[in-house]
């Protein structure tokens, strides 16, 4: 990483006070807690609003944003310091072409991470889309095939294009809880996040609203319907996600070539399985036949193979 350009952060800047404020406290707090540096991870299907988050976060252009086009295969990185502070931010292309997973795309991700040190994974979908399906599953279950499902510890989800009025005439907060709750139930069946486990450490969900029509407030910040000022509420998030105890991902070569992180220790089971048969099934085997072979057979089975003399 330290190859990478670090510029400093002049996007910043273009927030309006209030937001300057909020974020350098946020940040502020992160380095109390001895935490320099922050690698923001950004995943999802294709014209989500990735490279707009991106570019919403930073207050600059930097990622392409493209409203027709499927965006390049090559991942981006760009690293901005402030007050001693690095803030990189990785966007990528998107997971799904075609109606199916870009396995490609993915590889190219993974390559590209190598060596890095992955603080949060943001991922991203709409907000103003209704449906979830079997797609939103296979992409969550590929990016969790990659990184390990204790990626999904150290996440938060984001919508995008928040600023709606909700269908049905469901209330805005009713509308988002319920869009939320659908893709949360997604990222634990992709996932394969048991109930319980989930229910520890639920992860975050982010509205956002990356048009340069979003409403803005006294303040000139740029507020969601319901009227929380989104970027210092995104940052907010990302530095509870990032002091939530869990470990951050360490992109290494075991981690990209190895097995699937999930199957750690299913090569074990079929020493399991032979172990329990040689020493388990087969003793139980012996000691059956030894105890038929020892057997006092009864007088009716005796008589019956003609051993026993008849009495009668
Ligand atoms: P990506 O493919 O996931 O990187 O998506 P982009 O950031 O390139 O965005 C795709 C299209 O959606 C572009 O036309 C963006 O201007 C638009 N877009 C992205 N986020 C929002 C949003 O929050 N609100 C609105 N209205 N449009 C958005
Ligand atoms: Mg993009």
């Amino acid at each position: 990483m330290a190859s990478q350009l670090v510029r400093d952060w002049t996007g910043i800047q273009q927030f309006p006070t209030a937001t300057q404020n909020k974020l350098l406290e946020l940040l502020g707090k992160l380095k109390q807690e001895n935490v320099n540096t922050l690698t923001i991870l950004v995943m999802g299907k294709g014209g989500v609003g990735k490279s707009s988050t991106v570019n919403s976060i930073l207050g600059e252009r930097v990622a392409a944003v493209c409203a027709f086009q499927s965006e390049g295969l090559r991942p981006m990185m760009c690293s901005r310091s402030r007050a001693g502070f690095t803030l990189n931010i990785i966007d990528t292309p998107g997971l799904v072409e075609g109606g199916y997973i870009n396995e490609h795309a993915l590889e190219i991700i993974k390559r590209f991470l190598l060596n890095k040190t992955i603080d949060i994974l943001l991922y991203v979908d709409r907000l103003d889309v209704y449906r979830v399906d079997n797609l939103d599953r296979q992409v969550i279950k590929a990016i969790t095939d990659t990184f390990g499902k204790a990626i999904w510890q150290r996440a938060a989800v984001i919508l995008t294009h928040a600023q709606l009025s909700p269908p049905d005439g469901l209330g805005y907060d009713d509308f988002s809880m319920k869009r939320s709750e659908a893709l949360l139930k997604v990222v634990r069946l992709g996932a394969r996040i048991k109930k319980q486990e989930f229910q520890g450490s639920t992860i975050p969900v982010v509205l956002v609203e990356n048009s340069g029509r979003c409403n803005t407030n006294e303040g000139r910040e740029k507020i969601l319907p319901n009227g929380t000022a989104w970027i210092p509420n995104l940052v907010k998030t990302i530095t509870d996600v990032v002091s939530n105890g869990s470990k951050a991902i360490v992109v290494d070569k075991k981690l990209i070539e190895g097995p699937n992180p999930n199957d750690k220790g299913k090569f074990l089971i079929p020493l399991i399985l032979a172990f329990q048969y040689f020493f388990v099934v087969k003793r139980i085997q012996r000691a059956i036949k030894d105890d038929i072979a020892n057997e006092s057979r009864p007088l009716w089975e005796l008589r019956d193979m003609g051993l026993a003399k008849r009495r009668f």
